[in-house]
């Protein structure tokens, strides 16, 4: 199966993201994405089985840890390609925990032997495909409030003549407590020695 890496977009971001290629539904011809498909790739693996998905998913439990929720700020938009025929995104600020974060999923990955595409990081969320950008530019547009993605997820993609459908096979909520802290703390079960709750 093809499969991907990729940050779920929080809530508020995702709704302000759809609204925005609302806004440019207006002013060009493309292929939209689905406001539920809306995600920034961290890394795409392309075709594997299910031995590679296992892999995969031990790779994003190994990477949540220690990076903690990531801010998502949006820079403006962006094309790949060309400008009668491009993909579209909104770009993402290169903030130091989401570029982290991508290092981190990427070395957990080749730590089990999965390849990835090798290209440079650009943070992204694509908008559309095979748009067409009008000479006249794209108006005044709102952009998405600055927010905090916390779902890291492994997707499956299936690829159709009408666009791609995304599948989330394993998702993991990012957390920000340091290694020691994780085992600092022992289930209330076992802490034998407390004292009682005085009113
Ligand atoms: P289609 O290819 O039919 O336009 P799609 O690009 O949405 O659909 P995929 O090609 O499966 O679907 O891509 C899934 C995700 O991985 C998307 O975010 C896409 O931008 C990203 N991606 C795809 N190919 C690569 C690649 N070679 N390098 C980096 N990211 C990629
Ligand atoms: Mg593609």
């Amino acid at each position: 199966m093809r499969a991907f890496v990729a940050l779920e977009l929080p809530e508020a971001f995702a709704d302000e993201t759809a609204a925005l290629s609302r806004a440019l539904v207006e002013a060009c011809d493309g292929r939209f994405v689905d406001p539920e498909n809306l995600h920034l790739t961290l890394a795409f693996l392309g075709e594997v089985g299910e031995a590679e998905v296992r892999s995969a998913m031990a790779a994003l439990d190994a990477a949540r840890l220690g990076v903690g929720p990531v801010r998502l700020s949006a820079t403006g938009l962006g094309t790949f390609g060309r400008a009668r025929d491009a993909t579209l995104w909104l770009g993402i600020r290169k903030d130091p925990q989401l570029l982290s974060l991508s290092t981190h999923v990427r070395e957990e990955l080749s730590a089990r032997g999965l390849s990835y595409d090798e290209k440079g990081f650009l943070p992204h969320v694509t908008l559309a495909r095979r748009a067409r950008l009008p000479r006249g530019g794209l108006g005044e547009l709102a952009f998405p409030l600055p927010d905090v993605a916390t779902r890291l997820t492994l997707f499956r993609s299936i690829l159709s003549p009408d666009g791609a459908r995304y599948k989330p096979l394993y998702t993991v909520e990012l957390d920000a407590r340091p290694r020691s802290q994780r085992q600092a703390c022992p289930k209330i079960s076992e802490r034998k020695n407390t004292s009682p709750i005085t009113r």
